[in-house]
């Protein structure tokens, strides 16, 4: 089969490879689409701890595709069923696992225990084919055409961060910070699940801008014309957000979420921070805040996505604004990172 092989650091070759088999309890792919995922291209440069050796390891973790042959002890899934996967299979049997927490198993990387995590520890889906474990399957409804099912994931994080800090209530003051894919996912499942007003935050206009496209965004600020926390103060009448769902990813939108939050307010935070971060603790205690990490798709969040996804409450297909071929993944990434085009999701066809 075809495939995006990493060689080493920056050296990601479609080369040929054999087609991998399904072990018990898994299936055989073949992969139709692959999204490429804000991490892919932090692989690509400096690869993941406990990759698969350089040579043979197949990145690529937002998939979708077609089965076409059954591992033992598949009941549940046949030849020629459509399905999309998640990328973390827990080990099963540790304590986060049996609570349910399986993106943060704790056999991490440990293959000999059975833990999984697609594209990253074991190959993934920048290929022809791939083999998942029936723990990751999802069967793609009708309606969703398999590169808008490889957005389950981004959906499925999204909603990972809201139910972490105890889901949306009927009429709240949501605030999203960042309008990336993963936002712009968060910004349509809160409006779906029962917001009042959804404020979307960034600095580029045109996604913010789709925002309000999506029926997502009421209101939209433009962090780098405005003043954020002033804003959201003045649109909730000097009380604060409700709720607010980090995004971005930066030190700035991290600190401003605390800031704008109401007392009692919640916020998660879903965007990968780097370096100190400045935000005011003293405020979360006496302000009585919540604030929660949402790590990855945990808690079957693509499965509780996938109906709001089936009948267009929230939608995938306006956030792919580019399709390349596998053999052309390097230039999907550079246009991926590059943001070429105002590409947002970028979906390759192995
Ligand atoms: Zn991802
Ligand atoms: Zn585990």
């Amino acid at each position: 089969m075809q495939a995006a092989v990493m060689f080493g650091y920056n050296d990601l070759r479609v080369t040929e490879m054999p087609v991998p088999r399904p072990g018990p309890d898994e299936v055989l792919i073949r992969v139709q689409a692959c999204a490429i995922c804000g991490t892919d291209p932090k692989i690509v440069a400096h690869g993941w701890p406990n990759n698969p050796p350089f040579g043979q390891y197949i990145p690529g973790h937002e998939y979708a595709g077609t089965i076409v042959a059954l591992g033992e002890g598949i009941a549940d899934y046949q030849v020629g069923d459509r399905v999309a996967v998640e990328p973390h299979k827990g080990c099963g049997h540790c304590e986060n696992c049996i609570r349910g927490f399986y993106t943060t198993c704790l056999n991490y990387g440990n293959l000999a225990a059975g833990h999984r995590h697609y594209g990253f520890t074991v190959n993934g889906g920048y290929a022809e084919y791939a083999v998942n474990h029936v723990n990751t399957l999802h069967r793609i409804p009708e309606s969703l055409s398999f590169d808008e099912a490889t957005l389950i994931t981004t959906a499925g994080t999204a909603q990972y961060g809201i139910t972490r800090i105890g889901g949306v209530r009927v009429g709240e003051t949501v605030v999203v910070s960042g309008p990336g894919p993963i936002g712009l996912m968060a910004a349509q499942l809160v409006k779906a699940e029962g917001a009042g007003r959804v404020i979307l935050t960034g600095t580029r206009q045109e996604r913010l801008d789709l925002g309000v496209e999506l029926r997502a965004a009421d209101i939209t600020i433009n962090i780098k014309k405005q003043d954020v926390v002033k804003e959201v103060f003045s649109l909730t009448n000097g009380v604060g957000a409700d709720l607010v769902i980090e995004c971005a990813g930066t030190a700035e939108a991290a600190k401003d979420a605390v800031e704008f939050t109401r007392k009692n307010g919640r916020v998660a935070l879903i965007g990968i921070y780097q370096g100190d971060i400045p935000i005011n603790l003293n405020k979360v205690v006496q302000w009585n805040m919540t604030l929660a990490g949402g790590k990855a798709e945990g808690d079957w969040s693509l499965r509780r996505v996938l109906p709001l996804l089936a009948d267009g409450r929230v939608k995938a297909g306006p956030l792919i604004t580019h399709r390349f071929p596998l053999r052309e993944i390097n230039q999907g990434i550079k246009t991926f990172v590059g943001r070429e085009g105002g590409a947002i999701k970028v979906v390759i066809h192995p």
